[in-house]
């Protein structure tokens, strides 16, 4: 995998494929834990709950502290890392389903949205009011709502995007074996790669060696 990195998310554990980050949104980064989405080179960087939190951790969304309690505490609970992949699986496909519908300028499908709201609700249910510094908003704890903790940023996310992103600038990497989500910051919304130095440069090398081959034949 072109776009994957090699990220030692514990100490003293051996280094894991992670994807590249890629974007600065949360939740697109999360669509990106699985690569290749609806290609023949789909593969997924998450294979139960303990990449979930892993992957959190990759992202800066949380803390090592934070990363190993909940480490300690989904793995000491029978059931604990499979919920938690499960939910972050989901929420990951249906976050996707919305994105590339919306980034089409579709209406998002009814199904996908009435998914979501049943996971929002879930996780408000599990969250606390708080006021502070950034004024109301809701507050999830790892040890009494690890799901809600770790994917109820991502759902945020994602609202935040849809809020005041412009679709047009909602994109995909067109290389084939990749599908990356990211948004384009850029002046002139002129990306087309989710990386140059990855997918980019590949494009780049194999015009070239077309060209070759056509100037030799
Ligand atoms: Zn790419």
């Amino acid at each position: 995998m072109s776009n994957s990195v090699y990220a030692r998310v514990r100490p003293g554990r051996a280094p894991k494929p992670m994807p590249s980050l890629v974007t600065d949104e949360l939740c697109l980064n999360f669509l990106n834990s699985l690569n290749g989405r609806d290609t023949a080179f789909e593969s997924d960087f998450l294979t139960g709950g303990e990449d979930v939190v892993d992957f959190m951790r990759h992202a800066g969304a949380i803390d090592l502290p934070t990363a190993e309690a909940l480490h300690h505490q989904l793995a000491g609970r029978k059931g604990g890392y499979t919920r938690l992949y499960k939910r972050a699986v989901e929420i990951r496909e249906i976050l996707a389903a919305l994105f590339f519908c919306l980034r089409q300028d579709q209406a998002p499908a009814a199904e996908d949205v009435a998914a979501l709201d049943g996971y929002w609700q879930e996780f408000i249910a599990d969250g606390a009011l708080v006021y502070d510094a950034a004024g109301f908003h809701r507050i999830w704890r790892p040890e009494t709502a690890p799901a809600a903790f770790l994917l109820g940023p991502v759902i945020r996310s994602f609202f935040d995007l849809t809020a005041v992103g412009d679709w047009r600038r909602m994109k995909a990497c067109p290389a084939e074996d990749c599908h990356f989500a990211f948004y384009d910051h850029s002046k002139n919304n002129s990306r087309v790669w989710c990386q140059m130095a990855t997918c980019g440069n590949r494009a780049k090398v194999r015009r070239f060696t077309r060209r070759q081959k056509r100037r030799a034949g």
